[in-house]
C-alpha cells in the first residue's frame, strides 16, 4: 500500500496515462481498420455490377461455367485477395472462385446483400465469408440479371490486406507502427514530466512533515524552519499551511514555556508561602500558649507577650494580603483603569496618612513639588498602592533624625516621582535583587523583622502595568532614591 501523497499521486497519474494511452491506441487501430474497410468497399462497390452487366453468368438458373472461369482468372490475376461467388436467390453457393470443398459454409446470409443492393450508404457493410464463418468481410454484390426478376447473385468478398487483423496491421503497416510508437513516447515523456512536477509539488509537503515531526520531537519548543524559502511568497496553499503552522508552533511554544514558567513559579510560591506563614504562625501560637498556660504572669509581662502576639498576627495579615495582591498581579487579574488625576494631591493625601507614623519615628516627612503640575493619566488606586509601599519602606529604613522627601519633576510629557530617604541605604550587591519577591537584605532581615519582602515586587509590577519602569539609586549608610514616571494626561 502506498502511504505517501507523492506515491499515490504518481501511481494515479501513471495509471491514468497508461489507461488513456491504451484506449487511444485501441481507438486508432479500430478506426484505422474501419476506415480501410469503408474505403475498400466504396472503391469496389460497382465491381459486381460491372461484371454482371458484361457477362451472362446465369442462364435459366444454370451457372455459365465458361464465362465464369474467365472472370475468375482475370479477377484473381488483378487481386488475389478477392473471392467470387455465384449465389441462388436464397444465398446458397452455386459456384466459387475457390474450390467448393474448401469452404466451411455452403450459403451466405442474404440480409447484408439486401442492404447493399438497397443502396445503403453506411459503409462498411459486412457480409459472411464462407471460407471462415467466424470472420465478416466487406463485399460487392449484384443481382443477376441486373434488369428483370433476379435468378441469383454475384457476391464478391474483398480482401483488406494488412488491415484484416490488428496483429497483421501492426506487423504490416509502417504508419500504424509509427503512430503507436509516437503515442507511447508521448505517454512516457508526459509521465516523466509529471513525475518531476509531483516531486517538486510534494517536496515542500514532505519538508513540512519533517518540520512538524521535529517540532513534536523537540517538546514543542521553537519550530525549526526546513521548508525552502525560495518558494516563499508564492502564497499557494502549502505556503499558507507552512506560515500557519509556524505561527501556531510559535504560539504553542510560547504557551508551553509560559506554562512551565508558571508551574515553576507556583511551586516556588507554595514553598515560600508555607515557609513564610509557618514562622509567624509558630511564634503567634507560642506566645498565645504561654499566655494561656501562665496564669500568674505579671501584668507588664502579659502585655509584652500580647503585643508580640499582635505584631505577629499583623505581619501574618500583611503577608497574606501582599501575597494575594502579587498573585493577582501575576495572573493578570488586576484591572488597569487609567484616568486623569492630580498626582500632587494624591501624594499630599498619602503624606498626611503617614504623618503620625513619621512623627512617632522622629523622621521628617517633606514634599517638594509645584502647585501647578498637569494631571497624569494612570490607575489612581494602583499608583496609590505603589507610592504607599515606597513611603512605608522609606520610613521603615530611616532612623530617627532622618528625613523622607517625595518630589515630582516634569520631563516633557511625563511627571517623575522620587521618594528619597536618608536611611540605611542598600548595598551594591543587594540592589539587583530588591525587586525580587521575598528578597530582603541581610541587614534588614536582622533589624526590621516586620517586612514581607513583597512590597517592591508588587510596586514593580504596578509600574510595569503602566508601561513604565521603576529605578533605584542608593548608597549604603547614606540613603536611597526610588523613582518612576507617569504620562501627563492630554485630556
Ligand atoms: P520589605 O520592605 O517588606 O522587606 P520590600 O520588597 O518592600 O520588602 O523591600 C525589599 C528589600 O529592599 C527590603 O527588605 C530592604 O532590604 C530593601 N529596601 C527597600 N526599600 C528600602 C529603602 N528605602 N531603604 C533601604 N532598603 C530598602
Amino acid at each position: 500500500m502506498i502511504r505517501t501523497i507523492h506515491g499515490r499521486l504518481t501511481a494515479l497519474m501513471l495509471g491514468l496515462f497508461y489507461l488513456a494511452g491504451f484506449f487511444f491506441i485501441l481507438l486508432v487501430l479500430f478506426s484505422n481498420r474501419m476506415y480501410f474497410r469503408e474505403a475498400s468497399q466504396k472503391l469496389n462497390r460497382n465491381i459486381a455490377k460491372q461484371i454482371v452487366s458484361k457477362q451472362d453468368l446465369l442462364r435459366d438458373g444454370q451457372v455459365n461455367h465458361e464465362s465464369l472461369s474467365l472472370i475468375y482468372r482475370d479477377l484473381l490475376a488483378v487481386n488475389p485477395t478477392i473471392t467470387v461467388y455465384i449465389l441462388d436467390l436464397y444465398g446458397h453457393i452455386l459456384s466459387s472462385s475457390v474450390e467448393l470443398s474448401s469452404l466451411q459454409q455452403d450459403h451466405v446470409s442474404m440480409e447484408p446483400l439486401i442492404r447493399f443492393a438497397g443502396g445503403e450508404e453506411a459503409f462498411p457493410i459486412l457480409g459472411d465469408d464462407p471460407a471462415d464463418p467466424d470472420r465478416r468481410k466487406v463485399f460487392s454484390a449484384c443481382a443477376i440479371p441486373i434488369e428483370g426478376p433476379p435468378e441469383g447473385y454475384l457476391y464478391i468478398t474483398l480482401g483488406e490486406g494488412e488491415h484484416e487483423s490488428i496483429s497483421r496491421m501492426l506487423t504490416g503497416s509502417h504508419i500504424a507502427r509509427l503512430s503507436i510508437f509516437a503515442v507511447l513516447s508521448g505517454i512516457v515523456l508526459v509521465s516523466l514530466v509529471g513525475l518531476l512536477l509531483f516531486r517538486h509539488l510534494t517536496r515542500r509537503l514532505r519538508l513540512l512533515t519533517r518540520e512538524v515531526e521535529a517540532f513534536k520531537e523537540g517538546d514543542f519548543s521553537e519550530p525549526e524552519t526546513i521548508v525552502d524559502d525560495s518558494t516563499e511568497g508564492s502564497g499557494d496553499e502549502i505556503d499558507q499551511l507552512h506560515r500557519m503552522f509556524h505561527e501556531m508552533a510559535l504560539r504553542i511554544g510560547a504557551q508551553v514555556r509560559e506554562l512551565k514558567d508558571s508551574d515553576t513559579l507556583r511551586r516556588e510560591l507554595i514553598t515560600n508561602i508555607s515557609h513564610d506563614l509557618r514562622t509567624p504562625l509558630t511564634s503567634l501560637q507560642g506566645y498565645l500558649e504561654t499566655l494561656a498556660m501562665k496564669a500568674d504572669l505579671a501584668d507588664e509581662e502579659r502585655h509584652r507577650y500580647m503585643d508580640t502576639a499582635i505584631r505577629h498576627s499583623n505581619r501574618l495579615r500583611q503577608l497574606v494580603a501582599d501575597l494575594f495582591e502579587l498573585a493577582k498581579l501575576d495572573a493578570g487579574e488586576v484591572r488597569y483603569h487609567p484616568e486623569p488625576f492630580s498626582l500632587s494631591e494624591l501624594i499630599l493625601d498619602i503624606l498626611q496618612k503617614y504623618e503620625l507614623r513619621a512623627e512617632e519615628k522622629g523622621v521628617r516627612l517633606n514634599s517638594d513639588f509645584s502647585a501647578h503640575l498637569p494631571f497624569v493619566k494612570a490607575d489612581i488606586g494602583l499608583v496609590e498602592r505603589a507610592l504607599e509601599n515606597l513611603l512605608r519602606n522609606a520610613l521603615q529604613y530611616t532612623s530617627a533624625g532622618g528625613s523622607v522627601t517625595v518630589s515630582i519633576g516634569q520631563q516633557e510629557e511625563t511627571l517623575v516621582v522620587r521618594v528619597k530617604d536618608t536611611g540605611v541605604g542598600i548595598s551594591e550587591q543587594d540592589i539587583p535583587y530588591i525587586f525580587d519577591r521575598y528578597y530582603r537584605s541581610k541587614e534588614t532581615e536582622d533589624h526590621h523583622a516586620e517586612g514581607t519582602g513583597l512590597g517592591l515586587a508588587i510596586t514593580k509590577r504596578i509600574i510595569e502595568l503602566h508601561g513604565r519602569s521603576i529605578e533605584v539609586r542608593s548608597t549604603a549608610g547614606e540613603g536611597s532614591v526610588f523613582s518612576f514616571s507617569l504620562p501627563v494626561s492630554t485630556a
